[in-house]
């Protein structure tokens, strides 16, 4: 009797290799069916943002071309994934189907619909019910959630023994190769076509920043790894924090959509650190940050909606949609925090370093709410991740598990100053104040007029007056501060 047919469904695991669900369900010997289904419905919280949708069209084609060359198609279908599995199943006489798990609350209860909907029609439920088996694997993270846990078993809150359990267990992780190739069933069913998707942005415009700097799929993830392991890595240390090197790898996408696994980058890294004697384990403790966050998701899944501390919540918010608008665009008259902002919306992604300085500013200097930063990032950065991003505002918020303190408000001239000294990243997004010496380039303000006028600036005109008084601010921000220590009693 023939092996029967499998479905792999892909969600953001969007890769060949190192792919657990996959090569099990070719090492099952039947055919394989890959699918991919956008779920696009318009009430979905957290739906994909305009960044990520770009990257998602280009990673969906790399995906084919390497599913095409094992012999295998793409399928694609849009809907609610639980009416559109069983209609798969149905049409491809499949009787397993295999995924690999996710962690935020939306995606797991997407599991489960998935299989109720197709194991419902069968007698008593569990996984293995009317016939269509369903398995999840793991592949998003080095470590399952439940798998890391402080001596008393509970989720750790504190990111340093977090990893350094993590740590103690990093030499028996492994990888599996991608399948050499997969087996097609007699007939394959109807896929819809991608460009009617329109994942692609109507403004291209805006995506023209993106196409020099990305190559979305497992090719350039792959690629990307191994020319930072080829230079940068070996002074991660020290050049990460300065956003005008490019010092960091930008595998950040690429692991957000799963074109490359963080054990992956894992072994690759210990190889080549072995080799170079670099600054490896740095970045791997980075990778450690994502891990943890997405340990802070599934053990906390409210965490992108709501301060994991709820006194938080007290704090008293400014309701300013200008304020906000000016911010979004880079328009704050703090140079570091408009670079930051231009770097973001031109090119999907902005320097760790700068995402703190202008989280810090939304939250501190202009008291909006976090969750309002939370939703610009989510739709202008190719990485929007659920898990990465709740965790870096509540972070920079002090309302996080492992948090930066309410107190810590951080001085956009001084952060320039220390990690932007000769004002390259300014010059480089805010061009209108590139002739600035580096003396004025932080805080325009403060030189004379001489230089502004050499430098062809006209505050006010050329460029924006700061929109906030820092001092001013720092002091109503620990003003609002007070009222959440009130609130937590
Ligand atoms: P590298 O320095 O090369 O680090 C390697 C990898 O480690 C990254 O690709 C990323 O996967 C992970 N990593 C690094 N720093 C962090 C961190 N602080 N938290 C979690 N993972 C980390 N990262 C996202 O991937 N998606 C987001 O939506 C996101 N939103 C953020 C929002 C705020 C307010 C802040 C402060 C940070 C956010 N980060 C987010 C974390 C971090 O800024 C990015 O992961 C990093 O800048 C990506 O660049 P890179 O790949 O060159 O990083």
């Amino acid at each position: 009797m023939a092996a029967p047919v499998t479905i792999v469904w892909f969600r953001d695991d969007l890769r060949l290799s190192d792919h657990p669900a996959l090569s099990a369900a070719v090492a099952q010997g039947g055919p394989v069916v890959p699918v991919f289904i956008l779920d696009d419905r318009a009430d979905r919280a957290w739906a994909r943002g305009g960044a990520s949708r770009w990257w998602l069209h280009h990673s969906l084609t790399s995906l084919a071309n390497r599913l095409a060359e094992k012999g295998a198609r793409l399928i694609l279908r849009r809907g609610d994934p639980s009416a559109v599995m069983p209609a798969l199943v149905a049409e491809t006489g499949a009787e397993r189907i295999h995924w690999t798990r996710g962690y935020s609350a939306a995606a797991r209860a997407l599991d489960e619909a998935v299989r109720d909907a197709v194991t419902g029609l069968g007698e008593g439920g569990g996984d293995n019910a009317g016939g269509v088996t369903c398995k999840r694997y793991a592949g998003r993270l080095i470590f399952e959630p439940e798998e890391i846990t402080t001596g008393s078993g509970t989720p750790y809150k504190v990111f340093t023994p977090f990893w350094r359990a993590c740590t103690a267990k990093l030499g028996g992780v492994s990888t599996v190769e991608a399948p050499a190739s997969i087996l097609a069933p007699t007939s394959w069913p109807e896929s819809e076509a991608l460009d009617d998707w329109a994942l692609l942005p109507r403004n291209l415009d805006w995506s023209d920043g993106f196409t020099p700097l990305w190559s979305p799929g497992e090719d350039g993830a792959q690629s990307r790894l191994q020319s930072f392991l080829d230079g940068p890595v070996k002074n991660y240390g020290t050049a990460r924090d300065k956003p005008a090197i490019d010092g960091t790898s930008r595998l950040s996408p690429h692991l957000h959509f799963g074109e490359i696994s963080p054990r992956q980058v894992l072994l690759a890294t210990r190889h080549a650190d072995a080799a170079s004697g670099g600054d490896g384990e740095k970045f791997l403790a980075e990778i450690g940050w994502r891990e943890f966050s997405h340990h802070l998701l599934f053990h906390w899944p409210k965490i992108p909606d709501a301060p994991f501390r709820p006194e938080y919540a007290a704090f008293p918010w400014q309701d300013d949609a200008e304020a906000l608008r000016r911010w979004q665009h880079g328009q704050t008259g703090y140079p570091i925090v408009d670079a930051g902002m231009r770097q973001l919306y031109q090119t999907g992604w902005m320097h760790n370093r700068v995402r703190m300085i202008v989280a810090s500013f939304l939250i501190k200097h202009l008291r909006i709410d976090w969750v309002e930063g939370e939703k610009w990032f989510w739709d202008c950065l190719v990485d929007a991740d659920l898990a990465s991003n709740s965790a870096g505002w509540q972070w920079v918020a002090g309302s996080g598990t492992d948090a930066s303190p309410y107190f810590r408000i951080f001085n956009p001239m001084s952060q320039g100053e220390k990690f932007d000294p000769e004002g390259a990243y300014v010059r480089r997004f805010v061009p209108e104040l590139a002739k600035l010496p580096k003396s004025a380039i932080h805080a325009p303000w403060t030189a004379d007029s001489r230089v502004l006028k050499d430098a062809g600036v006209t505050l006010g005109e050329t460029y924006p007056k700061p929109m906030v008084d820092h001092a001013e601010a720092r002091k109503k921000a620990l003003e609002g501060y007070e009222v959440v220590k009130a609130a937590n009693g």
